[in-house]
């Protein structure tokens, strides 16, 4: 599959990483792709697999990077060519940025944006704890793991972009229809 755009949307655990990614995908015309979705449908699926992806998301645990990138190409060569694509929750980690990097020639040599929702910490644990979305990995305990995991792999990968340049830093604390202003603007859309 070739894509001509890709915009990663990072952000800590409750940011509005989601909310604010479907928004833009649907303003954009784009294809909304979220890791964290394709897993939780994995996990319900009896299978090894999925039983093993599950216990990694109960645990708010990162799912390893080759699973991962197994998972995040199949998934790829699936999908038609597009004008567009957002990730939301790809890549978290720096081993996944150079995955992305290895698949650049087969996807067409992309131009990549990166987006940063900033919110500070305790209104995130709110959020989290308050959407009542029901899943299994809100759970005060497993939000706190979430956090850890998101300081210690993913916070890198930011500032991996803001190195490059390729990273857009948005105010994530502000209501959804703002925010996503901010993210139309910033990106000179
Ligand atoms: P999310 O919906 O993005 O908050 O993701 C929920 C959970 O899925 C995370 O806590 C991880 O266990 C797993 N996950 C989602 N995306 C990735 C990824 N790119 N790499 C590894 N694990 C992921």
């Amino acid at each position: 599959m070739q894509v001509k755009n890709i915009i990663v949307i990072m952000g800590p655990p409750g940011s509005g990483k989601g909310t604010q990614s479907k928004l833009l995908g649907e303003k954009l015309g784009y294809t909304y792709f979220s890791t964290g979705a394709l897993l939780r449908e994995i996990a319900k699926q009896h299978t090894p697999l999925g039983k093993e992806i599950a216990s990694y998301i109960h645990r708010g645990i990162i799912i390893p990077d080759e699973m991962m990138t197994e998972i995040f190409r199949q998934k790829i060569g699936l999908m038609n060519s597009i004008e567009g694509l957002i990730l939301d929750g790809f890549p978290r980690t720096v081993g996944q940025v150079k995955i992305l990097g290895g698949l650049f020639k087969e996807l067409g040599n992309p131009k990549v944006r990166a987006l940063f929702l900033e919110v500070d910490k305790q209104k995130l644990l709110d959020r989290v704890i308050k959407r009542g979305e029901g899943r299994a990995d809100d759970d005060p305990s497993v939000i706190e793991k979430r956090f850890e995991e998101y300081i210690n792999k993913t916070a890198p990968v930011k500032d991996h972009y803001e190195k490059l340049g390729e990273l857009v830093q948005i105010n994530g604390d502000r209501p959804i229809e703002e925010v996503h202003s901010e993210i139309i603007n910033k990106l000179g859309l």
